[in-house]
């Protein structure tokens, strides 16, 4: 038998199960760990709450849950409560599939003031994680400012833009909800250091904004480079080009009766915040693009005032105390997915961002949970004969000594109904934001 553990329940961490169900079958037993009670990370926490197809994926990770040879082991906090030793002394694999929850910091003065957020937070609240479910960020000015050319700024953007009834079907929560349907957000400032050639927006996800109710996207024709130049793209970012184009093209007139504006701001460095306690200004510095393609300031700086700022400029991993960490990277220091610990026992990987940063889709995680179960498997076999670990026995044995409430994935089906009974008219679920109330569910 092989005793395989996974820290983290998203995309990757199931993925890594169903390829481990599927090598092995019958001779593997696997336990997910998370530090929630309730499971599949990304999708639940990240994902959009207005792009419920793409949360449909949990579906498909439900059915991996639901074998017997797969267990959900949520509210345990690893590293915290249990340790990575204590788990490779139990399991022949741990597979840290811990995501980026964290965000890659600003770095400029005046990050700190009220009301400017990381997208890790922002996204957390309208998606009711737990950790920043009473982040209460302040709708109250007329300017927002998103930074960053990415799919988590677009979501962002958008999130802000949406009239109530754009919600319905989706998942939103309700304290979001309420401070969305008041919010005095007619401006939002989409802000890219370098320009529309360089945007990590998706098509599909771009396109979206040229179809909000009250909102209308603004790009200014003279910010986009000729359009002969678009042949060189990649197809996908010449799609994402095209709608630039086409937000750029739209005549006033049609914007009539739009409330709010997502401008394009292209070329720009964040320098500053200014404020006097809260958000007011952002100052920025013009940007120009090197023949490397990276960008450099020109020295010419201006201020825009801004009441709310949301940086959504990529993620990074936690790190864990021990487990060796690439800080340039942002994620676990690895080698296709192996991790070598100074005081090594051996059998530590990492999976999906955790290995190899914040970025891709969804279904990217799919080929990497299948490759660390290859790697599992070549060094399982190359040890020869197993060390007959005592696995998921041996953790329900640590687990009574420390008095770990370990929420069951049967517990969470159970939290997952009451959501359900709870959702507002339209919406496939009210979830609950805090960790005591989930656990008080599943009774
Ligand atoms: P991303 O795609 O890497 O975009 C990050 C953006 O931040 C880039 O425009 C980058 O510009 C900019 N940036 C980075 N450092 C900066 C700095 N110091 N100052 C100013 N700008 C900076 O990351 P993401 O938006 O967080 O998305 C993460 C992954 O999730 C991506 O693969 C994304 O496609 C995916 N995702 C998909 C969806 C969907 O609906 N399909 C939704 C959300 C996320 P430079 O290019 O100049 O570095």
């Amino acid at each position: 038998m092989r005793h395989i553990a996974i820290i983290g329940s998203g995309p990757a961490g199931y993925y890594t199960a169903e390829a481990a169900q599927k090598r092995w079958g019958d001779e593997v037993r696997v336990d997910i760990f998370d530090r929630l009670p309730v499971p599949f990370g990304l999708i639940r926490s990240g994902v959009a709450p207005d792009h419920q197809s793409i949360k449909a994926v949990s579906r498909r990770y439900e059915k991996v849950a639901l074998a017997d040879n797969v267990r959900f082991v949520g509210n345990v906090a690893v590293g915290k409560q249990v340790s990575i030793p204590e788990l490779q002394a139990l399991y022949d694999a741990v597979v840290l599939a811990t995501g980026a929850p964290q965000d890659r910091p600003m770095g400029v003065p005046g990050d700190d003031l009220a009301n400017v957020f990381g997208s890790a937070g922002f996204v957390g609240w309208y998606n009711g994680h737990p950790q920043f479910a009473t982040l209460a960020p302040d709708l109250s000015g007329t300017t927002a400012a998103v930074i960053g050319m990415g799919n988590v700024a677009l979501d962002v953007a958008r999130i802000l833009a949406k009239t109530p009834a754009e919600f319905a079907g989706s998942d939103i929560v309700g304290h979001a909800l309420e401070a969305l349907a008041d919010s005095n957000i007619e401006r939002i400032l989409i802000l890219g250091r370098r320009g529309p050639h360089q945007i990590a927006m998706t098509p599909k996800e771009l396109g979206e904004l040229g179809e909000l109710s009250r909102a209308t996207p603004v790009v200014l024709p003279e910010d986009l480079p000729p359009p002969e130049a678009d042949a060189l793209l990649e197809p996908g970012l010449r799609k994402s080009v095209a709608h630039l184009r086409h937000f750029a093209s739209t005549p006033e007139e049609e914007r009539a009766g739009k409330s709010v504006r997502i401008e394009f701001v292209f070329f720009v460095q964040t320098l500053a915040l200014h404020g006097d306690g809260r958000v007011q200004e952002i100052e920025v510095e013009r940007t120009r693009l090197t023949e490397g393609g990276r960008c450099e300031g020109t020295g010419e700086t201006l201020r825009l005032p801004v009441e709310l700022v949301v940086s959504a400029i990529g993620y990074r991993t936690s790190p864990i105390p021990g487990v060796p960490y690439d800080e340039r990277a942002g994620h676990f220091a690895n080698e296709d997915g192996r991790i070598s610990a100074p005081s090594d026992v051996g059998g530590l990987y990492c999976v999906g961002w955790a290995r190899r940063g914040p970025t891709g889709t969804i279904g990217t995680n799919r080929p990497d949970g299948y490759a660390v179960v290859e790697r599992i498997a070549e060094d399982l076999e190359s040890a020869g004969q197993f060390a007959e670990k005592q696995g998921r026995a041996g953790f329900d044995a640590l687990a009574a000594e420390r008095g770990l409430d370990v929420v069951t994935f049967r517990d969470w089906k159970k939290i997952e109904e009451a959501e359900e009974r709870a959702a507002r008219e339209g919406s496939p679920r009210e979830k609950f934001v805090d960790v005591e109330a989930m656990i008080k569910a599943r009774q």
